[in-house]
C-alpha cells in the first residue's frame, strides 16, 4: 500500500494557515490531492478536517488538554509543569509542542549493530491508525493507553509535525476548510476542471462523507461517483427553506397555491429504518439515535415499510395532556445517562413532513404531492407519531389564519411548500420551494387572568380517567356570555387533579351552556361557575377561540399561549367577576414586545 509522509501534510497545514485567499487554499488542496496516493486519500481528507470519520459516525477525537500535556512531557522528557509554562506563554498547545520539540536533544536510536538510525518518519497511515486507536480506547486504563499511544507518535515526530498532531488530537486543528472548498479541489484534481463539481456535489449530498467520495473519485473516476446512491443508515443533507414575511408574496412565489404546514418548535430529525434497525440524524447530521429511544420505537412500529427514510420534527409534549411544549424542554434529552427517566418525564411526539426513500425507491426527484402520498401509505398514525398538521391555501388570508392557529398551538409559525411539478426534495440546498413564515417578535404576558371553566377534555397517560385539560373563558358583560380563550392542562398538582372533578361534577351538563360561545368541542360541558387564576406566555390571535372575535382582526379571536394554572382557585369570584373580554383585548394591545428566537 502506498502512503504519504505526515510531514507533507504538516507543510500543507502551515501553508493553509498562512493564506488568506480561498483560491490559494483550493490550489494548495489540489496540489496535495495530486500528490496523495489513492490508498490514503480518504485519511488525508479526514485529518485535514480535524476528524477521523464523517460526523454522523460520532467518533470523537478530542483528547483533554491535560492528557495531551502529560504525553508531551513524557515524549520530550520534561516535567508537566514545564509544558504548562511554555503553553501559557505561547497560548496554543501546538506551538508549545513545536517549541519543546525544537529544544529536545536530537534523538539517536542505536540499532542492533550499534549504528545510529534516524527516527522513523511518520506516515499518514500510522498517524491516522494511532489516532483512531486513541479515540476508541475505553474502559479502565483507557487514559494510560491514550497517553502511551500519543507518546509513541510524538517520539517519532518532527517539531512541526508535533505542532499539528497536538492540535488535531485536542480538536483544535481548525484550518477552516469548508466541505465546499474540498469538493472544488477534488473536481479540479481528479477531473481537470470544476465542470464536474455538480456531479460530485450531488453524490456528497446523498452520502456526505468526503473521504468516501474522494476514494471513489480517485479509484473509479466520475463514473463511479455517479453511481453513488442513497444508502439507508447514511444521512442525506437536509433541504432548507427561504424566509418571507408577507403571505401574499409567499403565494406568488409558490404559484398561487401551496401546502401550509405547522412549523413545529422542536428538533428536526431524519429517521432511517432498515428492517428493525433505526437511525436518527439531526439537522447537522449528528447521530442522535440514543437520545430518543421512544422515537426509535415509533419508527420501528408505525412505519410500514421494510426500508424508509422519513423526515419530521420531534416535539416535547406534556405527558398528561399531549399538548406541545417549547423547544427548550427537549434539551433534557441531550444527555448520556438517565435517558429512560428523561423519556418518561419529557416525552416527545414526532410530526412527519417528508419521505425521501421507500423500499429501494428514491423519492428525491418526485414532486411533494407524490412524496406526501407515499408518506400517507407507509405511516400508521398514532397520538405520538402523525403527519405534520397542514392545509392547502390559495389566498393570503388562508395562510394567515392557519399561521395564527399554529402560533396559538405552540408552534413557531408555518412552512409553505410548493406543490408544483418541480417540487423535488432539494438536498442540502436552501431554495424557494419551501418558505418559512414566522414572527420576528413575540409578546410577553406579564399579568395573570381569572377565567371561568366552561368545559373539559379527557386526559391520557397518567391522567386517563380524569380531566386532561380545561376549556377556559373570559366574560363579556355587554353580551352576558362567556367566550373561550384557552385550553389549560399545565400547572395542576395531583391534588388539584383529584379535587377538580369533584368540584366540577355538580355543574356538568350534557351540552354547551347557552351562555358559552365556543368553537371547540369539549368532551364535557359545565355551567360557568368555577374561576381559576391563569398565567400564559402571551396573548395571540387565534381562529379557534371566540374571545375578542373580529375585534382585532376579521375571522380571528384571541388565545393565551402556553397557559398554566397558578394554583389559585378564585372562590372569592363569581363567574361574572372573571376577567372580561375587554380586559383581554387591552392586555393584547399593551403586551411587551420581545424579540423572538431567530
Ligand atoms: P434553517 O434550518 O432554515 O437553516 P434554522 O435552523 O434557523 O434555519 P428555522 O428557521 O427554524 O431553522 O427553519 C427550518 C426548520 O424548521 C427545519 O430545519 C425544521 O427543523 C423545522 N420545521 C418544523 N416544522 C417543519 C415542517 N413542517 N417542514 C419543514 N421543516 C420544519
Amino acid at each position: 500500500m502506498s502512503d504519504l509522509e505526515y510531514s507533507i501534510l504538516a507543510d500543507f497545514y502551515e501553508k493553509i494557515e498562512r493564506t488568506t485567499s480561498r483560491i490559494a487554499m483550493t490550489e494548495y488542496l489540489v496540489a496535495l490531492f495530486k500528490e496523495t496516493p489513492t490508498d490514503v486519500i480518504d485519511k488525508v481528507i479526514y485529518l485535514t478536517q480535524g476528524k477521523l470519520r464523517p460526523d454522523y459516525e460520532g467518533i470523537e477525537l478530542g483528547v483533554a488538554e491535560k492528557l495531551a500535556m502529560r504525553a508531551l512531557a513524557q515524549a520530550v522528557g520534561v516535567s508537566v509543569k514545564k509544558v504548562e509554562d511554555v503553553y501559557k506563554k505561547s497560548g496554543d498547545l501546538g506551538t508549545a509542542a513545536q517549541l519543546l520539540m525544537q529544544q529536545r536533544r536530537p534523538v539517536s536510536i542505536v540499532d542492533f549493530f550499534g549504528g545510529e538510525v534516524e527516527a522513523k518518519p511518520l506516515t499518514v497511515t500510522r498517524v491516522y491508525e494511532t489516532l483512531l486507536k486513541i479515540a476508541k480506547a475505553s474502559g479502565p486504563g483507557a487514559m494510560d493507553t491514550k497517553v502511551s499511544l500519543l507518546v509513541s507518535l510524538l517520539k517519532d515526530a518532527k517539531p512541526k509535525e508535533a505542532r499539528y498532531l497536538l492540535r488535531t488530537i485536542t480538536g483544535k486543528l481548525r484550518l477552516g476548510i469548508a466541505d465546499m472548498t474540498i469538493l472544488d479541489a477534488l473536481a479540479i484534481a481528479f477531473t481537470g476542471s470544476k465542470n464536474a463539481r455538480d456531479v460530485i456535489e450531488r453524490a456528497y449530498n446523498m452520502h456526505p462523507d468526503l473521504g468516501h467520495i474522494a476514494k471513489v473519485l480517485a479509484t473509479e473516476g466520475l463514473e463511479g461517483v455517479k453511481k453513488i446512491q442513497i444508502t439507508v443508515g447514511i444521512p442525506i443533507l437536509p433541504m432548507l427553506a427561504e424566509r418571507l414575511s408577507d403571505p401574499r408574496e409567499i403565494l406568488s412565489k409558490l404559484g398561487g397555491k401551496c401546502i401550509v404546514e405547522y412549523k413545529y418548535d422542536g428538533e428536526r430529525v431524519q429517521a432511517h429504518k432498515k428492517e428493525n434497525q433505526v437511525y436518527l440524524f439531526s439537522r447537522r447530521l449528528e447521530n442522535i439515535t440514543s437520545h430518543y429511544p421512544d422515537v426509535v420505537e415509533m419508527i420501528r412500529n408505525n412505519i410500514k415499510a421494510k426500508e424508509a427514510i422519513v423526515e419530521g420534527e420531534i416535539v416535547a409534549v406534556d405527558p398528561d395532556t399531549g399538548e406541545m411544549l417549547p423547544f427548550q424542554e427537549l434539551m433534557h434529552r441531550r444527555r448520556k445517562y438517565g435517558i429512560e427517566e428523561a423519556m418518561e418525564k419529557y416525552p416527545a411526539s414526532l410530526y412527519l413532513f417528508d419521505v425521501l426513500y421507500v423500499d429501494g425507491k428514491s423519492l428525491i426527484n418526485e414532486p411533494l404531492p407524490t412524496r406526501k402520498e407515499y408518506l400517507k401509505k407507509i405511516l400508521l398514525p398514532s397520538d405520538r407519531i402523525q403527519p405534520a398538521k397542514s392545509t392547502i391555501a390559495e389566498t393570503p388570508e388562508e395562510i394567515e389564519t392557519f399561521f395564527e392557529q399554529a402560533i396559538a398551538d405552540g408552534c413557531e409559525g408555518v412552512m409553505c411548500k410548493s406543490l408544483q411539478g418541480d417540487s423535488i426534495y432539494q438536498m442540502g440546498a436552501r431554495g424557494w420551494l419551501w418558505i418559512k413564515f414566522k414572527r420576528d417578535y413575540r409578546y410577553e404576558m406579564t399579568d395573570t387572568v381569572d377565567l371561568v371553566v366552561v368545559g373539559a377534555f379527557y386526559g391520557r397517560g397518567r391522567r386517563a380517567g380524569t380531566y386532561g385539560a380545561l376549556l377556559m373563558a373570559a366574560y363579556s358583560p355587554e353580551e352576558d356570555v362567556f367566550k373561550t380563550v384557552c385550553k389549560v392542562g399545565s400547572g395542576f398538582t395531583d391534588e388539584d387533579l383529584e379535587k377538580l372533578p369533584e368540584m366540577l361534577k355538580p355543574y356538568e351538563i350534557p351540552h354547551k351552556h347557552p351562555r358559552v360561545q365556543s368553537k371547540m368541542e369539549a368532551d364535557v360541558w359545565f355551567v360557568p361557575a368555577i374561576v381559576l387564576e391563569i398565567i400564559g406566555a402571551e396573548i395571540t390571535l387565534s381562529p379557534l377561540h371566540t374571545c375578542g372575535w373580529g375585534k382585532i382582526k376579521k375571522n380571528a379571536g384571541l388565545a393565551i399561549r402556553f397557559p398554566r394554572f397558578t394554583g389559585r382557585y378564585r372562590d372569592d369570584k363569581s363567574p361574572e367577576q372573571a376577567t372580561t373580554e375587554k380586559e383581554i383585548i387591552e392586555m393584547y394591545h399593551s403586551q411587551r414586545k420581545v424579540t423572538a428566537r431567530a
